[in-house]
């Protein structure tokens, strides 16, 4: 079965060799303190900011989710308030998740077919979900640069869980971005990035929050020497070490996806359902989305996976009404044509 879900995604073909090697050379039991273990941390690093052109002065660290992000931010980033723009199911999570630790975050839903709203929102910290993994739309670098322009003093916090890794992403436009390994990367749950630029390492210091084991001070810290508050999954980080080793510039990567969305969106026009989004200018590149009748998503997904090819479910309230491909760096191209030839056919 080749899948196209959205997270957990298929992850690189490499990943049960590059566990062996991790097994062989006792990656599996390193201890977290250790010199080989910063320096692998310190390689891993590296890497990352190499092939996703992050600037040296930005701060990585290694989280565990997403969702742990999400409180992070909140808890060490946000003193009175934090405002959430979104126009789907994660980005409302994210503010959520918020208000229970910040009452008085802000929301500011918009529609998935316009582009986020720019404004001068004289808020603490920005939250914007760059890709909406529920609804397969993006916000472009464009819109960042004007939200950054407008928004001068404010921190600019960016979840790019399922575009990081696939699209080229200017990270000088955000001040916290973060994703998990699950979507985009390729690479097996339980594991996320955080990017923070000096102004978010400022701020951290500043507000100096320390009530939590993953404060990000403490984390900040530990950063520093190359190692992590706790014990880390020092087996993602070597996944993580492996594949980008391997990888190409995302500029490169990002060419062929781009190149493949259009073509996907292209076929799906032409049939009974449609892209779920009519917008074309705010399209993921990563995460189609189809709309149908439930009936007509049902009987696809099946005739699918007979054939097959596992495709995403919708999410939350679109759960029903579409399906979703991944159209991540580690699905192989020839996989991706079988699936056309699929869709083709029907
Ligand atoms: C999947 C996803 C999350 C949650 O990721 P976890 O690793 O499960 O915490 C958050 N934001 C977006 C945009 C996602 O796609």
């Amino acid at each position: 079965m080749i899948s196209f879900y959205p997270g957990p995604s298929q992850v690189y073909a490499k990943i049960p060799a590059f566990v062996k090697d991790a097994h062989r050379t006792g990656v599996l039991s390193m201890n977290h303190r250790s010199p080989e273990c910063m320096n692998l941390v310190k390689r891993a690093t590296a890497e990352l900011k190499k092939k996703l052109h992050i600037h040296k002065s930005y701060t990585v660290l290694f989280l565990s989710s997403a969702t742990e992000c999400w409180e992070v931010i909140a808890q060490s980033l946000v003193q009175q308030t934090s405002l959430h723009i979104y126009n789907g199911a994660f980005g409302k999570k994210w503010f959520t998740y918020t208000q229970a630790l910040k009452p008085d975050a802000i929301s500011i839903p918009f529609d998935r077919e316009k582009t986020l709203p720019v404004d001068n929102y004289k808020a603490e910290v920005l939250c914007i979900t760059q890709n909406e993994t529920s609804n397969g739309t993006q916000v472009n670098m464009e819109t960042l640069r004007q939200l950054r322009k407008k928004n001068p003093d404010s921190l600019l916090a960016i979840d790019a869980t399922s575009s990081m890794g696939g699209q080229a992403l200017d990270f000088s436009l955000g001040d916290v971005w973060f994703a998990s390994a699950q979507k985009c990367f390729g690479l097996p749950a339980g594991f996320a990035v955080m990017i923070c630029s000096p102004r978010a390492v400022l701020r951290a210091q500043q507000i100096h929050e320390c009530a939590h084991y993953n404060s990000l001070v403490h984390q900040l810290q530990f950063a520093e020497k190359f190692q992590t508050t706790h014990t880390p999954n020092v087996l993602a980080i070597y996944l993580l070490y492996r594949v980008f080793q391997e990888l190409p510039s995302v500029r490169i990567v990002h060419k062929r996806l781009h190149q493949q969305a259009v073509a996907w969106y292209n076929l799906l026009e032409t049939k009974t359902f449609n892209p779920l989004v009519a917008n074309a200018s705010v399209r993921s590149d990563t995460v189609v989305a189809v709309t149908g009748s439930p009936a007509q998503i049902n009987r696809i997904k099946t005739k699918a996976r007979k054939a097959g090819f596992l495709l995403g479910d919708g999410y939350g309230e679109l759960k029903s009404s579409t399906f979703r491909i991944a159209n991540f760096p580690a699905i192989k191209p020839a996989d991706i044509l079988s699936l056309m030839r699929f869709f083709e056919k029907i």
